[in-house]
């Protein structure tokens, strides 16, 4: 995961929009938050640990003045969660000065980061985003512009890049376009975003989606379009669907809302549960659960009630932190509860261990039985694009039965949504997705993956 913002302006200043648009996709990550913007003469920076709102207060948003600029929210997947870490980076190159924000993550970074230690090239970070300056610098060509469309030609994996210049704004997509990138506009102002909904924080238009493998420069001149490399398919991620985007974001022009209801109807299909009352898990469910009412014509409520100033079970970094998370995080509300026969709609299950508490939560209210519906096919392999999921132990669907994860979450019934109804809900085949985290198959090499590697690669530089 991860946010990455960036806007090219000729009149207005850049730190402002940037903010607000950071702000909208702090959903992505909440570890932490950066930009850089410029004047056209003076790249500045300002970067922290924590989220958009802790991190830039008035006075940094004011040390930040210019027209062009990169913004970055992080969930830490390759490097671990301190400053050092932060995006986005900045380097002076060969071809000038740049400055880099990264979503997603390479699956070649180590093979790449040895070749260019090995030149000399030495790292400040642990992050594969280092690895692209690092193949930007090393570049003997005529522009930044070149070193940065040959540095993205040697990438493998997933990335969606906003970088920029004094005086230019530049997006990239991996060929396979695994994780997202947009173009928005409002009157002369460009800019880019992970999620459309951080174009409707700023007032601005959504134009289009940057395409699997372009490569976008935005200056003084408008927007132009380079092609760097064609993949032999495409493969987004299918998560974005499920789970990571925004439900009023719009992807491959459709709302994530009307994607995830269209998830629950085939779901409610599907299961068919005889039930008294469909509930989400909160709340990247809520949409699915829904669409799973209005299909099977049983009522919809609200029977959890979430702490919202609490992140994300999900991302947090360690199991101790995820388990406390739940605790502190949801208040079953009994009154909806009550002797009551509930469907318990959730995105996905991974590890097992929110659904485990959640019903066990519900029982605790008085839910006479719990039934689990999931608007996704089992989870059963980690992501190597972007999401911690680190091994395959972890994940509960890997390697058990449907009836065997059951019994582990405590349900009474256990239901997941076919491939080919949530390939049919999203109304993109199922080659056009990546698709990995149900079965293998990824569709790029993991070459990271090879053991030869020095374990130095693993370790972190960490500020005190
Ligand atoms: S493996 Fe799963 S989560 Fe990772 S990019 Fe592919 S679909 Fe998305």
């Amino acid at each position: 995961m991860c946010g990455v913002f960036g806007m090219f302006s000729l009149s207005e200043e850049a730190a402002p929009a940037t903010y607000l648009g950071l702000y909208a996709l702090q959903h992505r990550g909440q570890e932490s938050a950066g930009m850089v913007v410029s004047d056209g003469k003076k790249m500045r920076s300002h970067k922290g640990m924590g989220l958009v709102s802790q991190v830039f207060e008035e006075e940094a948003l004011a040390g930040l003045p210019g027209q062009v600029s990169v913004g970055h929210v992080r969930y830490a997947t390759q490097g671990a969660a301190h400053i050092a870490n932060a995006q986005p980076l900045m380097a002076v190159t060969r071809h000038g000065p740049i400055a880099l924000a990264q979503s997603g993550n390479l699956t070649n970074a180590n093979l790449l980061r040895v070749e260019l230690l090995q030149t000399g090239f030495t790292f400040q970070t642990t992050t594969d985003s280092e690895v692209i300056l690092g193949l930007v610098a090393a570049h003997e060509g005529p522009s930044l512009q070149e070193a940065l469309r040959q540095a993205a030609q040697r990438l493998t994996g997933a990335f969606a890049l906003c970088a920029m210049t004094h005086d230019r704004l530049i997006g990239l997509r991996d060929p396979l376009g695994i994780q997202p990138l947009s173009i928005g506009r409002s009157g002369s102002a460009w800019f880019l975003a992970s999620e459309s909904c951080a174009f409707d924080a700023i007032g601005a238009e959504l134009v289009r989606d940057v395409r699997p493998g372009e490569m976008v420069i935005i200056d003084r001149e408008g927007l132009r379009s380079e092609q760097f490399a064609k993949g032999v398919r495409e493969a987004f991620c299918v998560f974005e669907f499920i789970y990571f985007a925004r439900p009023d974001s719009v992807i491959s022009g459709k709302t994530v809302h009307e994607v995830r209801k269209e998830i629950g109807r085939r779901l409610a299909k599907q299961a068919a549960i005889d039930a008294d009352v469909v509930i989400p898990a909160p709340d990247s469910a809520a949409s699915a659960a829904l669409g799973y009412a209005e299909a099977s014509g049983i009522p919809y409520d609200v029977a959890l009630a979430k702490n919202r100033y609490v992140g994300r079970t999900f991302i947090r970094p360690t199991e101790s932190l995820r388990q406390l998370g739940v605790q502190i995080k949801l208040n079953p509300i009994a009154a909806s509860l009550k002797g009551k026969r509930v469907i318990l709609v959730d995105d996905s299950i991974v590890r097992g261990t929110t659904s485990r508490k959640t019903i066990k939560l519900l029982r605790g209210a008085g839910a006479r039985e719990v039934h689990m519906a999931v608007a996704s096919p089992p989870f059963s392999h980690p992501c190597h694009y972007g999401i911690d999921v680190p091994s395959q132990d972890e994940l509960i669907a890997s390697g058990r039965s449907l009836d065997e994860v059951r019994r582990l979450i405590g349900a009474d019934s256990l239901h997941y949504l076919d491939a080919e109804a949530l390939y049919e809900a999203i109304g993109v085949e199922g080659g056009g997705l990546c698709t990995a985290c149900f079965g293998g198959g990824y569709p790029t090499p993991i070459e990271d993956a090879d053991p030869s590697f020095p374990e130095f690669l693993e370790g972190e530089m960490v500020p005190r």
